[in-house]
């Protein structure tokens, strides 16, 4: 029926139905733009739950304006990949290192991402699931593999990950180094990590101990151990990356950054 139609109608009216849907499927943003839809999976069913406790404010010292860039980083998601404002940032980061405008999920079926040899280090928010579909994809989650010193020979990877890990790890710039050794040269590594943005990067040591995650957890993991501020760039270079890329989803609470080897 469909094919009998198709021979009915002139190629003008098929050229023009074929750019109407290719148009539909192309999504674009605007950093500017609060979200209407996932990045990730397309679905418009976005929520936010408020994610930080009085205490955690108190003790990272957060202003008003900073809590509620964090909680929106943290606390914004997708119902139904969940999906969270940092995990589509991180996404969205690695299309534009490709050009690419649209959805993560047909994002990791193009050729260009089906050929990269991704190191996924603990899971990168909700992002699993899309990385799942690249077949040199790797997940390595800690305490089998400490990011600090990765189990892998080096120039391994065209792709590393990881999403908030960086500020729970003793020696960060150790992390980042190791990050630059497995990969592949102009290979890079895409991370996700909460930055204050108005204050430089403070070490918790010495300080009373401050947890991620929920409140009353105080396992070791979630344990902080460095607070990023607008300095973090400079790890690119310390850990011997070429290149750092700074990008936004939305300013200042949607912010990933590419360390390009
Ligand atoms: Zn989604």
């Amino acid at each position: 029926m469909l094919s009998a139609l198709k021979k009915l109608l002139p190629n003008k009216v098929k050229i023009f139905i074929k750019s109407v849907l290719k148009k539909k499927k192309s999504v674009s943003f605007l950093p500017s733009e609060n979200l209407s839809e996932c990045l990730c999976c397309g679905s418009n069913s976005l929520s936010e739950t408020p994610v930080l406790w009085d205490s955690l404010i108190s003790e990272w010292e957060l202003s008003a304006a900073e809590a509620k860039y964090i909680n929106h980083q943290q606390g914004f998601a997708c119902q139904r990949c969940k999906a969270r404002l940092r995990g589509m940032t991180l996404a969205y980061a690695i299309m534009r290192m490709n050009s690419y405008q649209g959805l993560f999920k047909d994002f990791v079926k193009t050729p260009w991402m089906r050929k990269k040899k991704i190191l996924e280090i603990n899971r990168a928010d909700w992002l699993t699931q899309y990385f799942n579909q690249v077949p040199g994809h790797l997940l390595c989650t800690f305490p089998e593999v400490d990011i600090q010193n990765l189990p892998y020979a080096e120039a391994t990877f065209d792709i590393v990950v990881h999403s908030d890990t960086l500020e729970h790890v003793p020696d960060p710039l150790q992390a980042m180094r190791e990050c630059q050794r497995v990969l592949r040269r102009k290979g890079f590594c895409a991370f996700t990590v909460p930055v204050v943005i108005d204050r430089l990067t403070r070490l918790r040591a010495g300080l009373p101990p401050s947890f991620h995650g929920t409140e009353n957890q105080t396992s070791e993991d979630y344990l902080v151990h460095t607070e990023f501020g607008a300095d973090v760039w400079k790890l690119a270079f310390q850990a011997g990356f070429a290149e750092v890329r700074v990008f936004s989803l939305e300013y200042p609470a949607g912010l990933a950054f590419v360390f390009i080897k």
